[in-house]
Order: structure tokens, then sequence, then C-alpha cells
């Protein structure tokens, strides 16, 4: 459940698990917390932005012990003292994953004011202990991106343990214990999951659901494979119109990202946060832009410098530049 990653402040300390924080089109300005490390997940989704999952993981861990977060946390906010709308909890993998989940959100929320989200895959839902966890935060934004066996493992392609009316009753089942609120996400990828019939069959599913909302959205950045293509805004209002039809509270995501406060640190500081945030998702140069609060020449002059190191490299989608990190 990646999302980008950003510090505001001119700090030299490096957080491995903390980010941003980050203008999300659902949650405002959110702060970031990575509870599970690299691909810790029991998804492959074909539009994954942080690359393949080799190897699905079931099992819940302590994949970052709480101690751990909660000082990085105070540490950041100890010297951050710009716009926060959620702390998100949220992972290069499946955020449920992380045994400590409950205990973390307790621990945020006894010690600061802010909200708390999680995101989740809702692979995990069915678990009674997950649910109970994953309660005690503000928001929950889970996604559902089929709603047929069939469709399910060629989108998210997940475990074989994982069978999708398990996610459905377990989200059903969410909304039931859960009082706060719920983002259902649904993300479309053309030729994969966006027919007519697998839409209703989503529609209906929401419908049980009851989510606050359920969000449709699509592929906006190069996925793990090749197979993840967008659909057009057309599509996604025609796939709103059909869910509509079974569940009332549906909208397209909009790509439009909040303005942050603009920033100033010295460039070496951007470079670093421009890296952090590729290791969890490729960017284009407005995403620079809006994040660093810098201008478009001064972002795509860094884009070339890290070009030039071959410290990344750029992609194309669907006639968006985008940049990723290159691994070793
Ligand atoms: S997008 Fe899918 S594969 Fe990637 S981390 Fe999230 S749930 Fe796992």
């Amino acid at each position: 459940m990646p999302q980008t990653s950003m510090s505001k402040t001119s700090m030299s300390q490096t957080f491995n698990y903390v980010f941003g924080p980050v203008p999300s089109r659902r949650l405002g300005m959110s702060l970031g917390i990575d509870l599970v490390p690299h691909k810790i997940c029991n998804y492959d989704c074909i539009f994954c932005e942080i690359g393949i999952t080799k190897k699905t993981v079931t099992q819940r861990k302590e994949y970052v012990k709480k101690e751990t977060i909660i000082k990085e946390l105070d540490d950041f906010l100890k010297s951050y003292n710009g716009k926060i709308d959620h702390i998100t909890l949220t992972g290069e993998g499946e955020t449920t994953l992380n045994s400590g989940l409950g205990e973390i959100i307790k621990e945020i929320k006894m010690k600061y004011h802010y909200p708390v989200a999680v995101l989740t895959h809702s692979g995990n839902i069915f678990d009674k202990k997950v649910r109970e966890e994953i309660s005690l935060a503000d928001v929950i934004c889970p996604s559902l991106d089929a709603a047929t066996q069939e469709v399910f493992e060629k989108v998210n392609k997940p475990h074989n343990s994982i069978k999708i009316e398990n996610v459905i009753e377990g989200l059903i089942k969410l909304r039931e214990e859960f009082k706060n609120k719920i983002l259902l996400e649904v993300l479309l990828v053309k030729g994969i999951n966006d027919s007519y019939e697998e839409i209703t069959n989503i529609g209906k599913a929401c419908s049980l659901i009851k989510p606050d909302m359920v969000q449709i959205n699509s592929v906006d950045r190069p996925g793990a494979y090749p197979q993840a293509i967008p659909l057009s805004s057309e599509e996604l209002q025609k796939a709103k119109e059909i869910i509509s039809k079974y569940y009332p509270k549906v909208e397209v995501l909009s790509r439009h990202y909040q303005n942050p406060e603009p920033i100033k640190k010295p460039i070496e500081e951007i470079e670093k946060d421009i890296l952090s945030m590729m290791r969890r998702r490729p960017l284009t140069i407005l995403d620079i832009v809006i994040s660093e609060g810098i201008d478009f020449f001064k972002a795509k002059e860094i884009i070339l410098n890290l070009l030039s190191e071959s410290k990344i490299e750029e992609v194309n989608l669907n006639g968006t530049k985008f940049y990723r990190i290159l691994k070793n």
C-alpha cells in the first residue's frame, strides 16, 4: 500500500519509516509511516508501484518494532512545524502484516492529536484480530479491486490462501464493527478488472459493505507488470455510473493534488527526499514540484542530475514521464 515520501524540514537525520508529509488526494497532508519493509505482502498486484512481489508473505510479525516507529515519529515531530492532516500507516507492502498494528495506533493516539488513517489491501480483514486492531484508527482505506476469484487472481495475484468471498465478508464485518470512516478504493486496470460484469459485481459487493465512500481510481504510475494499463477519465466515469446503480456513495478519485506550503531547504536535502520518495513509487516532475514546493526548472535540474549519476531511470506510462530509483 505504498504512498510517497517527503520530509519538509531541513533535518539532517535520516528516517527509515516516517516520511512526508505528502499531499494525498484522500487524506490531505499525510505523514506516512511504513509498518512493513519492502514487499512484505500477500498480494502481487499487477499495478504495484514498487515492483513485483517475489514471494508472498502471509505471516503477521513485528516487522518493524513499535518502539522504533514511535521513536522516529517523536524525533520527526520535534522539529516539524508544517501541516499534517493525518498520520497514515502504510508500508512498502501490506500494513496489517505488522502484528504490532493495534499497539502502534494506540500509542500514536495517546501521544498525538492527529487522526490516524490505515491503508490496507483488505486481504487480512477476515481475521477478527486484524479487525480489532485496525478499528482503533480514525480512518480505514481498504481496497477492493475485484469481486470474483478469477478476476481477483488476475489483478491482485494474492497468496493462494486468500479468497475474495472472505475479503468481502471481512469488509462487511469491519463495517458492522467500525463506526469511523471507511474509504473503499477500487482500482481499475484496462482489460483486467474493468468489464461491465466485474464492475457490476464490485457494485453489488459495495452495497453489502456500505463504506462511507467508494473511490474509483486507475493506474497513474508505472506498475509492476506491463499489463497495468490505465482507464481513461471517461471510462472511469462509466464505471462510477455502473457502481452507483448499486451503491450511491461513489466518486472518481480526482488527479488533483493539494498545494503544500512553500519550503526552503538545501539541495542535498531535496535530493535525499526525492530518492526516499522514489523508493516507494515512481514520480513525475510535477509530483516533485508539488511535494517539495520548488519550481519546475529546479525540479528538472535535480532529475537530470540524478539521471546523469545513474541513480534513477526514466519510464513512460501513456506518454507521461516518470522517474524511479535504480536499485542495486
Ligand atoms: S500494491 Fe498490492 S502488491 Fe503492492 S504493496 Fe500494495 S497490496 Fe502489495
